[in-house]
Parts: structure tokens; sequence; C-alpha cells
């Protein structure tokens, strides 16, 4: 489940909650009891694995113009 982070503008506290992405923007009340909180932009690690990026074709690899022999 994502986790959020919020932050309260009545005490100005940060507080993560774990819900769903359904109720990520639903109100939340912050630990001291506050309603007036703000969701803040934060990493959401979600599980998942970053992919690894393909290697880059080689700049010409394989000729023999890789050995300095065609000049
Ligand atoms: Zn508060």
């Amino acid at each position: 489940m994502p986790r959020y982070e919020y932050r309260c503008r009545s005490c100005g506290t940060t507080f993560e909650l774990n819900r769903p992405m359904a109720e990520s923007s639903a109100p939340a009340s912050c630990p001291e009891g506050h309603d007036d909180t703000v969701k803040l932009l934060s990493a959401v690690a979600v599980g998942g694995s970053v992919s690894a990026p393909s290697p880059a074709p080689g700049g010409g690899g394989g000729g023999c113009c890789g050995g300095g022999c065609c000049s």
C-alpha cells in the first residue's frame, strides 16, 4: 500500500499515512487532530524494480575500424 506524506498547516508537523491510492487525496487529520493538512509530493516507493537500462550499442564496434587499422 502506498505511503503518503502530509503536512499540517495548523501545527506544521509532517506525518505519513498508508492508505489506498484511491484515498490519497482524502482529508487526513494530523496526529494532533488538525484537519488543515496538505498532501506532500513525496517519493512513493511501491515495490517494483527499476529495469536495468539496455546496454548502449557500441559505436561501430566489431569492425576493424575500432582498432584504427582503417586509416
Ligand atoms: Zn496539526
